[in-house]
């Protein structure tokens, strides 16, 4: 007799939870990244104890309907792709149906979801992979998820984890990233009952961008923009005064998701060629958009290497624009700066 047999449902989701679930932060992640898949204009984050007592993520998107509640706990199940060549045109966060049954496994999760405004949702609760109950309630339109004990039935995982400020910056740093991405999306963030984020999702970079690294900062940012065939972007630069010891706050949005592209990079700090000091960075946020089928995010399961078609005609359009951008102003050359 043979010994190589399939691994049941249980265990495959353990096993892609050790890598899809890497901290409460990538829990974060997931749950908001739905959130914003759903078509939500509004989304409250609240974590305790650095996200490993609660993370709970409440919307107000499409809902998830009532016979496809268990299946969303399925592995590779999901409603955002159909088919092997939809892979090659992506426009959602999510695709890979990994999230929910990897974190169900690793957690007691529960969920309330409705799809209209009728007042009745369903109800679904799941604790280590399995679904302990599943019933009709009262709810708003939209859902609102709890991820509650997260490893709790994985002590290795759960003795890896750093301290509470330390898996709270993390969070903070996916939620600042996640608003700067959706400027449109009112996000909140509290943690242990401490407002960390709010933003106001009419629409407007430069206030998020405010909000997130400080007025002060807000102050500095110049306006950079530009289009070709297969490019449009949009964002803010620094004014080269106002630099930064690393490169965390470059920010590069491709059809609203965080990426990170070290062309793109290399690319900005060329149109800033020797205006910043050596080894210093400026303050960048821009959003690319373009056809889903130039850009392949299928690259890792965190989606956040991407590889660009045309990748040395997008290098060169910022490069131009930053330059020119940065041309435009009147810098105030080093030394006469007013104290
Ligand atoms: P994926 O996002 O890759 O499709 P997930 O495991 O994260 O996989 O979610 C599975 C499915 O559950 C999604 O495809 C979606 O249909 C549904 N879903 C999850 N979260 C939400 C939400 N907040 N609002 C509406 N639908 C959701
Ligand atoms: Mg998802």
């Amino acid at each position: 007799m043979g010994k190589i047999r399939l691994l049941d449902e249980h265990i495959a989701n353990q096993i892609a939870a050790g890598e899809v679930v890497e901290r409460p932060a990538s829990v974060v992640k997931e749950l908001v990244e739905n959130s914003i898949d759903a078509g939500s204009s509004r989304i409250d984050v609240v974590a305790e104890e650095g996200g490993l007592q609660l993370i709970r993520v409440t919307d107000n998107g499409s809902g998830i309907e009532s016979e496809d509640c268990e299946l969303a706990f399925y592995r590779h199940a999901t409603s955002k792709i159909q088919s092997g060549k939809d892979l090659f045109s992506i426009r959602t966060l999510g695709f890979r149906g990994e999230a929910l049954p990897s974190i169900a496994a690793v957690s007691k999760t529960e969920f309330v979801t409705s799809t209209d405004g009728s007042g009745l949702g369903r109800k679904l609760a799941v604790e280590g992979g399995d679904v302990v109950t599943q019933e009709e309630t009262s709810a708003r339109k939209g859902t609102d998820i709890s991820v509650k004990e997260l490893f709790y039935n994985t002590p290795a995982r759960l003795k890896y984890m750093k301290t509470i400020q330390t898996e709270l910056g993390h969070i903070s740093d996916y939620m600042y990233r996640l608003a700067l991405a959706h400027p449109e999306i009112a996000f909140t963030l509290k943690h242990n009952g401490n407002s960390l984020l709010q933003t106001l999702g009419g629409g407007d970079l430069l206030q998020v961008i405010a909000g997130v690294y400080g007025s002060a900062v807000g102050k500095q940012m110049i306006a950079v923009g530009g289009e070709s065939l297969d490019y449009k972007i949009s964002g803010y630069i620094s004014r080269p005064e106002l630099n930064r010891a690393n490169r965390s706050a470059m920010s590069i949005m491709v059809n609203g998701r965080y990426v990170r592209s070290f062309a793109v990079q290399h690319a900005i700090m060329n149109g800033f060629h020797t205006l910043l000091p050596i080894n210093r960075f400026p303050v960048v946020v821009l959003h690319i958009e373009m056809d889903p089928s130039l850009v392949d995010v299928n690259v890792h399961p965190s989606k956040l290497e991407v590889r660009f078609s045309k990748e040395p005609e997008l290098v060169k359009m910022i490069e131009d624009m930053i330059k020119e951008a940065l041309g435009r102003q009147v810098l105030i050359p080093k030394g006469v700066q007013a104290s």
